[in-house]
């Protein structure tokens, strides 16, 4: 059995499951806002892009192009920010751009790494943890 290399910022990441084509928008096409009914826990500083199973049927399908992969992680980003302006209210008050929707919580994303090699997971509620095999491969898929 390898040690498992797990660089200091990645050791406290959490996952966040999301359907396509919403997670292959943030890793390759600039949605920097995850929209979302309730706030990110304090201390929540790394945000490991997880693809469920699932497809949103959406209004965005038509423009994502490429190959979605799911049930994957396909990004890490750094969660700099959360705004709740726009949380009770049905138009958007703040600065949070394009992708910012009324009623919803805004969790800002910056330094979005897309992974060339996505790691297999499976999908879960809310904010998860990966497992130490999960974050090491996620660390060796950023570093290559
Ligand atoms: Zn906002």
């Amino acid at each position: 059995m390898t040690d498992l290399i797990i660089p200091s910022k990645l050791r406290d990441a959490h996952a966040i499951t999301l359907k396509n084509p919403w997670a292959h928008l943030i890793a390759h096409y600039g949605k920097d806002v995850e929209n979302r009914s309730w706030m990110p826990w304090d201390g929540v500083h790394t945000l490991l892009i997880h693809a469920g199973k699932g497809w949103d049927r959406g209004p965005a399908t038509a423009e994502c192009i490429g190959e979605p992969h799911t049930s994957a992680i396909v990004a890490v980003a750094d969660l700099s920010f959360a705004c709740d302006t726009s949380r009770h209210s049905d138009t958007v008050r703040c600065g949070c751009g394009e992708w910012a929707m009324p009623g919803q919580c805004h969790w800002r994303l910056t330094n979005v790494r897309a992974l060339r090699s996505p790691v297999p997971a499976n999908g879960r509620q809310g904010l998860w943890q990966p497992t130490s095999q999960t974050l090491a491969e996620v660390a060796e898929a950023v570093r290559s």
